[in-house]
C-alpha cells in the first residue's frame, strides 16, 4: 500500500534545487513519485511504508542542503492565514534588505566608476584614488562588504548546496561574487607595494550582482504572491468571526413561536471565532455580510450573492431549505442558517484544496523543464571554467579572464526556466477559478487541449437535475396518493434527482410518508426495499425484468400484466420525459411520469463544441427513446442510452480505444467511475459534495458553456507555459556564448558581468510577468 506525504521544504531558489530534491528523496526504497514544486515550497511523496520512513526522506533533503519538515495533514483556515502572514513579513523584510543595498550599490559605483565618466563627478579627496589609492579601496571593501552581508542568502544556500555536489543558482552567484570580491581583496591587499593594482579593484562588480539578483528577486517574489492571488482571495472569503445564536437549543421552540427575525437581531447572539463554530450550531447573517460556514436557512429570506464561487454576479434567492455556502455575500435580508460543514469540510477549503494540488500535480512538460534545469547549473560551471581556461591559454589577463568566468555564471542562472510552468499553471487555474472553473491538476490542462469527443450524461447534466412529477397513472385500483406514499418512503434514501422529484410532489402534496423497514440503492434500476409486509420497488424497465415481472414487448405493444401501456409509455418519452415503474409486492401498481427540464445553456454549449470540430454524445441510464427525444432537442447526433452506471466505463472505454481523447461530464451522481475512465472527468454542479470530490475539473456553476471555457483556458495555458519555456531556454542559450566572450575576437564585445545579472534578473521578471498576463484572458 502506498502512501502520501506532503512536506514543506524551504531554501529552495530555483529548478535546479527542484530537481535536487527530488533526486535526494528518489535515492531512497519505495519511493513511488515526487514531485516538488517552487512556487508552493512542496513536495508531495507517494511511497511504500514498509521500505521508507518520512523522517528518512527529511534526512535526505536535509543532506542535500534544504530545510524540510511534514506538513500537517489538516492545515486549517487559521493555519493558512498564518502562512500568508509569515509570506507577507517575508516580502517586508525582502524589501528592507533591498533598499539598504541599493542604497550602498548607488554609492558604491558613484565612488567606483564616476571617475569614468566623460565628465568628472565630484569625489571628496579623501577618497581621490590617485591621491588616496588605499582608502579608496579600503571605502569599497566595507560598502560592498555591508551588500554581501544583506545578500548573505546567496552563500549560505548556494556554497552548501555546491559542498553536497548539487550546486543551484546561488551558487552560481556565490561563486561567480566570491571569486569577484576575493580577487578585489587580493589587490587590495597589493596596493602598498604596487600602484597599479588600484585599477583592478573589482568590487562593484561583486556589489551590483548581489543587488540585481535581489532586486529581480524581489520582483519575483512579489509577482509570484500575485499569481497565488485567486487563492488566497477565496480563502480570505470565510470571516474569522461568526454572529451565534444564544441558546441553540431553544432556537427551533423559539421559531416556531413565530419570533420575528428582527427580534433576534436584538441580542439574541453572541460574536465568536468561526474556528469555534460546530455543526449543528445556528449563524445569525446580517445582510452585507459574509456567511462564515456552509449551512442551510433555516428562517428568513435574502438574496446571496455567489459570485466568488461561480463567476455569476447575479446574486440567488434564499429561503428556509436552501443550502448556503460560507464565503459568499448575504445582500438583502437577515437569516438564520444551521451549519452543515466546518473547518476542511466547507467548500471553500475543498476549493482552496484542489487549486493548491493544481500546483503539487506537475504537467507533464514541466517535468521535462525541471530535469534540464537539474543538469544546468554543473553544466554551467563547467562551461564557465573552460571558457575561462581557454583564455588564459589565449594569453588574456587574469582580469578579463575572470571577468569571463563570472559573467558566464551569473547570466547563465536557470531561474526562468524553474518558474515557466507553476507560474503559468498558478494564473490559469486562478483565472478559472474566478469563473466558477476548479480545475484540480496541471496535468489535466495539458491533456484537456486535446480532447475531440466529450460525452455528457443527461440527467442533471444536460438537464436540470430538479425534474417534476407530472402525473400518476394508477393501475391495480391504487390511489395516486397511496402510490406516491409508499414511493417517496424509498425515495427518500436516494440522491438521485428523480427520486428527488417523487419526494417532493410528496410534500406538496402534504403526503406523511414511511420510514422503510429496509432499502437499497439499485444504481441504474431504481431502489427497492419494503415497508411493513409490503415489498416496494420504484425504477425502470430493467428494474422489472430484475424482479422477473412478466412483460412483453413487441412492436406496439408493452404489455404488463394485461394491460398494453406501449401508448402512454412512449407518449411520455416522445416528451423527452421519463417514466418509472412502482411494484409493489411483484405487481406493477403504477407509472410516474417525471419531466426535467433542459438547461438553457446546454443547447448552445454543444454548438459550441460542434463547431470547434468536437464530437458531442449523450450517455446515460435513461430509457432510448426519452434519450432520442432530448437529443434531437439538443441537436447532439450520437446517443447511447439504457447504460448501467457501470457500463459507462465501457463506453468510454470503447471510444479511447478507437483513438479518441475523450472528456465526460456528468453530476457525479452513478457515473464518478466514467468520469475516472475518461481522459478528462468534468464534474457540473459544484455545488454539491460529490462533485467537488469527483472530476479533474469542477464546474461551480451549472452551464455546460464552461466545458468550452475551460477547453480554451486550457489551450491558453499551455500555450504561456511554452512561450515561457522558450523565453527562458532561448535567453540562456544566447546569452552564455556571449558571456564567454565569443563576440570578442571579432568586435571587441564583452558582457559586463553586471549587464548579466540585470539580464538574468529581468528574465524572471519577464517569465512571470507573461504568466501573469493570462489574468487578463476573457472566457
Ligand atoms: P443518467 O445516465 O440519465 O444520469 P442514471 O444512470 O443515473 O441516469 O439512471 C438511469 C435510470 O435508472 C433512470 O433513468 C431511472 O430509470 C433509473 N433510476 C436510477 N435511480 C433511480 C431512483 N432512485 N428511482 C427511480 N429510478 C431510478
Ligand atoms: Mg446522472
Amino acid at each position: 500500500m502506498s502512501q502520501k506525504v506532503e512536506l514543506k521544504i524551504e531554501g529552495m531558489a530555483c529548478a535546479s534545487c527542484v530537481a535536487a530534491v527530488e533526486k535526494a528523496v528518489k535515492k531512497l526504497d519505495g519511493i513511488v513519485s515526487c514531485e516538488v514544486n517552487l512556487i508552493m515550497n512542496s513536495a508531495t511523496v507517494v511511497y511504500d511504508a514498509k521500505k521508507t520512513r518520512v523522517a528518512d526522506m527529511i534526512e535526505q533533503i536535509e543532506k542535500a542542503g534544504y530545510h524540510a519538515e511534514e506538513k500537517k495533514n489538516d492545515t486549517s483556515q487559521m493555519d493558512r492565514k498564518a502562512e500568508m502572514k509569515k509570506q507577507e513579513e517575508a516580502l517586508k523584510e525582502q524589501r528592507f534588505s533591498l533598499i539598504v543595498v541599493l542604497c550602498f550599490s548607488v554609492l558604491l559605483l558613484y565612488l567606483s566608476m564616476g571617475h569614468m565618466l566623460p565628465f568628472s563627478l565630484p569625489v571628496p579627496a579623501f577618497v581621490n584614488m590617485h591621491t588616496n589609492p588605499i582608502i579608496f579601496a579600503l571605502v569599497q571593501l566595507f560598502m560592498t562588504t555591508i551588500i554581501l552581508i544583506f545578500g548573505r542568502k546567496f552563500y549560505i544556500v548556494g556554497i552548501p548546496a555546491l559542498v553536497h555536489g548539487n550546486p543551484n543558482m546561488d551558487s552560481l552567484v556565490a561563486i561567480g561574487t566570491a571569486s569577484a570580491y576575493l580577487y578585489s581583496i587580493v589587490m587590495t591587499a597589493r596596493i602598498p607595494n604596487d600602484g597599479d593594482a588600484v585599477m583592478n579593484l573589482y568590487y562593484e562588480s561583486a556589489a551590483i550582482i548581489v543587488a540585481l539578483v535581489m532586486l529581480g528577486k524581489y520582483f519575483e517574489s512579489r509577482s509570484k504572491k500575485r499569481t497565488s492571488d485567486a487563492i488566497t482571495g477565496i480563502m480570505s472569503l470565510a470571516p474569522d468571526m461568526a454572529l451565534i445564536y444564544k441558546e441553540v437549543k431553544s432556537v427551533e421552540e423559539q421559531l416556531d413561536a413565530d419570533t420575528d427575525i428582527d427580534a433576534v437581531e436584538a441580542g439574541n447572539y453572541t460574536e465568536i471565532m468561526t474556528e469555534k463554530v460546530k455543526v449543528e450550531d445556528i449563524l445569525f447573517i446580517k445582510p452585507g455580510s459574509r456567511i462564515p460556514l456552509d449551512g442551510v436557512v433555516i428562517r428568513g429570506y435574502s438574496s446571496v450573492d455567489e459570485s466568488m464561487l461561480t463567476g455569476e454576479s447575479v446574486p440567488v434567492d434564499k429561503e428556509p431549505g436552501n443550502r448556503v455556502t460560507g464565503g459568499t455575500m448575504n445582500q438583502s435580508g437577515y437569516i438564520l442558517i444551521r451549519v452543515t460543514n466546518i473547518g476542511e469540510d466547507t467548500t471553500i477549503s475543498k476549493i482552496v484544496r484542489i487549486m493548491e494540488e493544481a500546483q503539487s500535480k506537475k504537467a507533464p512538460i514541466s517535468r521535462l523543464a525541471d530535469v534540464i534545469a537539474g543538469y544546468f547549473v554543473p553544466v554551467v560551471i563547467i562551461i564557465a571554467l573552460l571558457a575561462a581556461i581557454i583564455w588564459w591559454f589565449n594569453g588574456q589577463s587574469f582580469f578579463f579572464v575572470l571577468q569571463i568566468f563570472v559573467t558566464v555564471l551569473v547570466i547563465a542562472c536557470p531561474c526562468a526556466l524553474g518558474l515557466a510552468t507553476p507560474t503559468a499553471i498558478m494564473v490559469g487555474t486562478g483565472v478559472g477559478a474566478a469563473n466558477g472553473i476548479l480545475i484540480r491538476s496541471g496535468e489535466v490542462l495539458e491533456i484537456m487541449k486535446n480532447v475531440d469527443t466529450v460525452v455528457l450524461d443527461k440527467t442533471g447534466t444536460l438537464t436540470e437535475g430538479k425534474p417534476k412529477l407530472v402525473s400518476i397513472l394508477a393501475l391495480e385500483q391504487k390511489s395516486e396518493e397511496y402510490l406516491l406514499k409508499l414511493a417517496a418512503s424509498l425515495e427518500q434514501g436516494s440522491e438521485h434527482p428523480l427520486a428527488l422529484a417523487i419526494v417532493e410532489e410528496a410534500k406538496a402534496r402534504g403526503i406523511k410518508y414511511y420510514e422503510p423497514e429496509k432499502f437499497e440503492n439499485m444504481p441504474g434500476y431504481g431502489v427497492a426495499g419494503s415497508i411493513g409486509d409490503i415489498a416496494i420497488a420504484v425504477g425502470n424497465l430493467r428494474l422489472l425484468e430484475k424482479y422477473k415481472i412478466p412483460v412483453k414487448m413487441e412492436e406496439d405493444e408493452l404489455i404488463i400484466g394485461d394491460r398494453n401501456i406501449a401508448d402512454i409509455v412512449s407518449g411520455v418519452a416522445k416528451r423527452g420525459e421519463t417514466y418509472v415503474f412502482i411494484i409493489i409486492d411483484e405487481i406493477v401498481s403504477g407509472i410516474f411520469d417525471i419531466a426535467d427540464v433542459v438547461r438553457d445553456t446546454s443547447k448552445e454549449a454543444i454548438r459550441q463544441m460542434q463547431q470547434k470540430g468536437i464530437d458531442v454524445v449523450m450517455l446515460t441510464g435513461d430509457s432510448k427513446l426519452t434519450a432520442d427525444a432530448i437529443a434531437k432537442q439538443l441537436g447532439i447526433d450520437e446517443v447511447v442510452a439504457g447504460v448501467l452506471p457501470e457500463n459507462k466505463t465501457e463506453v468510454i472505454r470503447k471510444k479511447q480505444e478507437s483513438g479518441r481523447k475523450v472528456c465526460m461530464v456528468g453530476d457525479g451522481i452513478n457515473d464518478a467511475p466514467a468520469l475516472i475512465q475518461a481522459d478528462v472527468g468534468i464534474a457540473i454542479g459544484g455545488g454539491s459534495d460529490i462533485a467537488l470530490d469527483a472530476g479533474d475539473v469542477v464546474l461551480m456553476k451549472d452551464d455546460l458553456r464552461d466545458i468550452m471555457k475551460a477547453l480554451s483556458l486550457s489551450r491558453a495555458t499551455i500555450r504561456t507555459i511554452k512561450q515561457n519555456l522558450f523565453w527562458a531556454l532561448f535567453y540562456n542559450c544566447l546569452g552564455i556564448p556571449i558571456a564567454a566572450g565569443i563576440l570578442y575576437p571579432m568586435s571587441g564585445v564583452l558582457l559586463s558581468p553586471m549587464i548579466a545579472a540585470f539580464a538574468m534578473s529581468f528574465s524572471s521578471v519577464c517569465v512571470v510577468g507573461n504568466a501573469l498576463r493570462l489574468r487578463n484572458k476573457k472566457l
